[in-house]
């Protein structure tokens, strides 16, 4: 296990914090409301202050006997209608999930101009079992360009669906769409048996395979932080890394490889790797150990540092109504439906009468598949 850094800092300044990876839904037994997620939100030890957090439903990630638990448009609905029910509009900001293997393109625009509340696009290519470059990824991208929307991948493994190299090529067609590398390539986890003897060697693992995912994933990372180089260097794709599963002196590392304008800040809370079922506690403790380690290493840099990684990039690539000032040559396009943007404020009233209908029409299929101690929630709300 990591030994996480639990030191307090002695500066105060009033920071704040958006986690750009989280999520809501289903998750083994259990069903995340944004009520899991409010419990991060406040100040840590160190003065910074957790303010927001762009989410995605496990329910559209998620597959049982073959089948997603719930569609593009049910899934992503049912995520909103739970952000309102919480009154969690300030904090809990919605990506939208897409399903590029069996949904199309037609459901996640329907959503986008219905509803005018979405953040970006999250794919994954290993649960959808589907190389990131297939031609399949491509409407959607086209629809994140349309609407100038950022992309998000679950990156993995190279030889995975979701390699940092098979993202990339897919990011090189849509240059100017923002896509964001979370986990910067997850170490192998259960696949990490099937290693060849030369890939162990070419790595420099050690036999220990048990150790291999908790302490070696950095090994990892590096395919995740060289595909950012690359793009970097190439100016042919806009690339970005996030940072959940990962080590503080990794983040670091990344930081100095790709630039801190090129970094953000994410958990993939409640599920993170500070623990499954992390309290408030352990989160704020994850936050100080990285910035502790970039204020080792950035020294005084490190305030201008940490405000990139920690909230302004996300804020910037994540905000569909103002456009990120890019540090790469590759500057991203206004959206040509500001018009569109406009109406969706004007419509959002509509927008919600008919998402409450919406709500009471699904309540009988929710209700089936809520955990029964979750139930009164929904009641409290309906
Ligand atoms: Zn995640």
């Amino acid at each position: 296990m990591i030994n996480r850094i639990s030191s307090v800092c002695s500066f105060t300044a009033d920071k704040r914090i958006i986690d750009s990876h989280v999520h809501l839904g289903t998750w083994k037994n259990d069903y995340y409301y944004p009520d899991r997620l409010k419990q991060y939100t406040g100040t840590t030890q160190s003065g910074q202050n957790v303010e927001k957090f762009f989410a995605s439903t496990l329910d559209c990630l998620v597959k049982r006997d073959g089948k997603y638990i719930k569609n593009e448009t049910e899934g992503n609905l049912d995520m909103v209608n739970n952000i309102k029910r919480y009154n969690a509009q300030d904090y809990v900001k919605p990506l939208l999930v897409c399903q590029p293997d069996s949904g199309a393109a037609s459901n996640i625009e329907q959503l986008i101009k219905s509803h005018n509340l979405f953040y970006g696009l999250k794919f994954h290519p290993i649960d959808a079992k589907l190389n990131a470059d297939s031609e399949l990824y491509n409407p959607y991208m086209k629809l994140a360009e349309k609407y100038s929307l950022t992309t998000v991948f679950h990156s993995g493994p190279l030889g995975t669906e979701a390699s940092p190299q098979k993202i990339y090529n897919l990011a090189k067609k849509f240059p100017k769409v923002p896509v964001v590398l979370y986990h910067m390539s997850l170490s192998p986890g259960g696949s990490v048996g099937n290693l060849t003897e030369e890939e162990i060697a070419r790595r420099g693992l050690s036999n220990d395979r048990g150790k291999w995912v908790w302490e070696v994933r950095e090994k990892w990372n590096q395919d995740g932080i060289d595909a950012v180089k690359e793009s970097i260097a190439k100016k042919d794709a806009n690339l970005y890394l996030e940072t959940s599963w990962t080590k503080p002196e990794t983040i670091v590392k990344a930081i100095k490889e790709v630039g801190a304008d090129r970094v953000l800040f994410g958990t993939d809370a409640p599920i993170g790797d500070f623990g499954e079922f992390a309290n408030k506690g352990k989160y704020y403790e994850y936050v100080d150990s990285i910035q502790n380690a970039i204020r080792t290493e950035f020294k005084e840099k490190a305030d201008e540092v940490i405000e990139k990684v920690f909230y302004k990039n996300a804020e910037n690539l994540f905000n569909p109504q103002t456009f990120p000032v890019n540090t790469n040559t590759i500057s991203r396009t206004k959206p040509g439906k500001i018009i569109g943007i406009a109406a969706g404020i004007v419509g959002a009233g509509v927008g919600l009468f008919a998402l409450n209908k919406q709500v009471k029409n699904q309540k009988a299929l929710k209700n089936t598949q809520v955990p029964i101690q979750q139930l009164y929630k929904f009641n409290a709300f309906a």
